[in-house]
C-alpha cells in the first residue's frame, strides 16, 4: 500500500529524505477516479524516478459554478490501492477546506494560453488549474511531473508557467489512452449511457479521419471537423480548432509544420475533449 499524506506537513516530511539524499522525484496531479490514463502518468513515472508522488485532489478552483464539483466521482480507496500497482510510494490528497482556504488572495494566471479553447468555453478553468498546481509543485520540489496529452491545452499551460516562473520542475506529456472504441479514458466516461456512448465515438473517429486525409490545409480541416461533429447525432459540438501545438493560436490557410487539431462536445450533459497531432506527410 502507498503512504497517504493528508496535508503539506506530511507531504514534506516523506519527501526530505529523498531530496536530501539526491532521489529523484516524479509527481503525478490527478482529480482521482483513476482509470488507465492516470495510471499510465504513475507508471511511467515510477520507471523513470526513483520514487513517485501522486495528489488527488478535486479542485475546487478550476471548476465552474454550473459544473460538476460536487458530483465528480470519488473512490479515495480504489484509487489508492491502484496507484500502489502502479508503483507510487506516497500519495498526497489534500482536505480542500485547508488546500484552498477561504482567505487566500493569489491567482496564477497564464497569459496567452488561457482564453482561448478550454478557456473560453469555461472561464476561470485554467487560473484554477495554474494556481493549484504551482501549490503543488511548491510542496513537492524539484521534480518531474507527468501530465496528460489528452488535456492537451492544460499541458501547454502547465508547461509555459512552470518555465516563466523557474519551477525547479520538468514537465513531461505523455500520450492520451483510449478505450478499444476509440474513446479518450476520461473520469467523466462514467456519466454516459450506453447509447450516449455510442454516439461519442464520433469524436476520436473524425479526429482520426482529419489527421489521416491532414494535407496541411488547416482551414479546410477545421471546416471538415465543424461539419462532421455539427452534423452528429447525439453530440452538440463546443468547439472545433485547428491550432498551433506550441502557441494554441488558430491556424489560417496552408500550413507547413504540424499543427493539432481540438475538440470539445457535450454528450447529453457530458462535456467530453479530444484532440489530435496533425504531422505533415513526407513529400513523394
Ligand atoms: P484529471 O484527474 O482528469 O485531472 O487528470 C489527471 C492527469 O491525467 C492529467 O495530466 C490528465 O491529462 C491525465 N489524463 C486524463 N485522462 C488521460 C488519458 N486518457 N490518457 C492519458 N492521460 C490522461
Amino acid at each position: 500500500m502507498s503512504a497517504i499524506a493528508r496535508d503539506m506537513d506530511a507531504l514534506r516530511a516523506w519527501l526530505e529524505p529523498h531530496h536530501r539524499t539526491g532521489r529523484t522525484v516524479g509527481f503525478v496531479p490527478t482529480m482521482g477516479a483513476l482509470h488507465a490514463g492516470h495510471l499510465s502518468l504513475a507508471e511511467r513515472a515510477a520507471s523513470d524516478c526513483d520514487v513517485t508522488v501522486a495528489s488527488i485532489f478535486v479542485n475546487p478552483l478550476q471548476f465552474g459554478p454550473d459544473e460538476d464539483y460536487e458530483t465528480y466521482p470519488r473512490d479515495l480507496d480504489a484509487d489508492v490501492a491502484r496507484l500502489a500497482t502502479a508503483g507510487v510510494g506516497l500519495v498526497f490528497a489534500p482536505d480542500a477546506g485547508t488546500f484552498t482556504p477561504a482567505d487566500r488572495r493569489t491567482t496564477v494566471h497564464v497569459e496567452g494560453l488561457t482564453e482561448q479553447l478550454e478557456g473560453a468555453s469555461r472561464p476561470g478553468h485554467f487560473d484554477g488549474v495554474a494556481t493549484i498546481v504551482a501549490k503543488l509543485f511548491a510542496a513537492v520540489g524539484p521534480c518531474r511531473a507527468y501530465f496528460g496529452e489528452k488535456d492537451y491545452q492544460q499541458l501547454a499551460v502547465i508547461r509555459t508557467m512552470a518555465r516563466d516562473l523557474d519551477l525547479p520542475v520538468d514537465v513531461v506529456g505523455c500520450p492520451t489512452v483510449r478505450d478499444d472504441d476509440g474513446l479518450a479514458l476520461s473520469s467523466r466516461n462514467a456519466y454516459l449511457t450506453a447509447a450516449q456512448r455510442a454516439a461519442a465515438r464520433v469524436i476520436p473517429d473524425t479526429l482520426q479521419a482529419t489527421a489521416a486525409t491532414w494535407d496541411g490545409d488547416a482551414a479546410a480541416a477545421r471546416a471538415r471537423l465543424r461539419r462532421t461533429l455539427g452534423a452528429a447525432p447525439g453530440v452538440r459540438l463546443d468547439y472545433a480548432e485547428v491550432c498551433d501545438p506550441e502557441t494554441l493560436a488558430p491556424l489560417e490557410g496552408v500550413v507547413e509544420g504540424p499543427a493539432q487539431a481540438l475538440v470539445a462536445a457535450f454528450v447529453g450533459t457530458t462535456r467530453l475533449i479530444d484532440n489530435i497531432r496533425l504531422e505533415p506527410r513526407p513529400r513523394r
